[in-house]
C-alpha cells in the first residue's frame, strides 16, 4: 500500500510519458511536466491512443480509460505540481541537466517529498549532491521501456538515501504494478551495465560487415531467444540515450570497452535517433 496520492513526472519523453500513464491507470494522479510544449502534446496523444487501445482490446472499460486520463495534468512548469508528495525525474540523460533539475525540485516540492530519478546510468549520489541536506530523500527509480508493459523497477540507493525513502519508493513501484529489485549505485547499475555493451557490440558487428542489421537481430533473436534483436532494441530505447549511457559507463568505469561504436555515434550525429525520430538503424512510423 502506498500513501502517495499524486506524483510529479518531470520529462514527457519516451519514459516520462509511460510513467505518468502507468501511475494514472493505477489510480495515482500524475502531473506530467516538460519544458517542451511539443513533447507535452505528444505525451497527451500517446496517453489517449494507449487508453483507447486498452478499451478496444477489452483490457479496461471506457469509464476506466476516461478516469485515468482525467488523473493526468500537463504542465510546462513543475510549480504546477508542487503539491505532489513524490517527484520522478525522467529528463535527458545528462548529469548537468539532472543536477539543475534536482536543485529546482528541492525548492519546489515540500520538505517531505521524495525526489526520484529514472536515470539509466548516472550516479544517484552524484545527483543528490545538488540538493544538500535533502540527499536522504533522493533515490533511483529505474523503470523500463515500455513502462506500462515492463515489470521491473531497479531501486538504487545513493550514499545518503534513507530507509524511509527506500520503503516509500518500493511501495509506490508496487502500487504501480511493478516488481522493485535493488541494485547498488554504480554506473549503469545492473541492467545497463550488462545490456549496453551487448548493444554496442551489435553495432560493431554491423559496422565490420559480420552481418547486416536485420541478420544481426535475427541471429540474436533465434539464437538467444530474445524477443527483440539488440539493434531494434537500441532504436526503441533511443540511439541518443544509448550513446549517453555508454559515455557515462566509459567515464565512470574507465574502460575503453564501454566507448560508443563510431557507427552509433555517427547515426546520432545525423539525427537518426530511432523510433522517436522515425529513423535509427531501421525506418519507423513516428510515434
Ligand atoms: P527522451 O529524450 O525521450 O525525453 C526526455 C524529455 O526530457 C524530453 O521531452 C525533454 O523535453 C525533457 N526535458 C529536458 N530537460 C528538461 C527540463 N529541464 N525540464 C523538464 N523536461 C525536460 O528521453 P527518455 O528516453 O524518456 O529518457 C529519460 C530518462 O530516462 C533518461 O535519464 C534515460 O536515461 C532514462 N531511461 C530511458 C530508457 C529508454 O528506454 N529510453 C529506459 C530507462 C531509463
Amino acid at each position: 500500500m502506498t500513501n502517495i496520492k499524486s506524483i510529479a513526472v518531470i520529462g514527457a519523453g519516451t519514459m516520462g510519458s509511460g510513467i505518468a500513464l502507468t501511475a494514472a491507470t493505477s489510480g495515482i494522479a500524475a502531473f506530467q511536466v516538460d519544458i517542451s510544449p511539443e513533447q507535452l502534446e505528444r505525451a497527451k496523444a500517446y496517453h489517449r491512443k494507449t487508453l483507447d487501445r486498452g478499451v478496444e482490446k477489452q483490457r479496461m472499460t471506457r469509464e476506466q480509460a476516461d478516469a485515468a486520463l482525467k488523473l493526468v495534468t500537463y504542465a510546462g512548469d513543475m510549480g504546477a505540481a508542487k503539491g505532489a508528495g513524490f517527484a520522478i525525474e525522467a529528463a535527458t540523460e545528462n548529469v548537468d541537466v539532472k543536477r539543475k533539475l534536482f536543485g529546482a525540485m528541492k525548492d519546489t516540492f515540500g520538505p517531505n517529498a521524495i525526489l526520484a530519478t529514472n536515470t539509466s546510468s548516472i550516479s544517484i549520489t552524484d545527483i543528490a549532491r545538488s540538493v544538500g541536506d535533502a540527499a536522504d530523500r533522493v533515490i533511483g527509480m529505474h523503470f523500463f521501456n515500455p513502462v506500462p508493459v515492463m515489470k521491473l523497477v531497479e531501486v538504487i540507493k545513493g550514499l545518503a538515501t534513507s530507509e524511509a525513502t527506500t520503503k516509500a519508493t518500493i511501495e509506490l513501484a508496487t502500487a504501480m504494478g511493478k516488481t522493485p529489485i535493488p541494485a547498488n549505485d554504480r554506473a549503469g547499475f545492473v541492467s545497463n551495465r550488462v545490456l549496453m555493451p551487448m548493444i554496442n557490440e551489435a553495432f560493431y558487428a554491423w559496422m565490420e560487415g559480420v552481418a547486416d542489421p536485420e541478420n544481426v537481430d535475427e541471429i540474436m533473436k533465434l539464437g538467444c531467444n530474445f524477443p527483440m534483436g539488440p539493434l531494434r532494441l537500441a532504436d526503441f530505447i533511443g540511439l541518443d540515450v544509448c550513446h549517453d549511457i555508454m559515455m557515462v559507463l566509459y567515464r565512470e568505469l574507465g574502460d575503453q570497452k564501454y566507448f560508443p561504436c563510431p557507427l552509433l555515434r555517427q547515426l546520432v550525429q545525423a539525427g537518426r535517433l530511432g523510433d522517436k525520430s522515425g529513423r535509427g538503424v531501421f525506418e519507423h512510423a513516428r510515434k
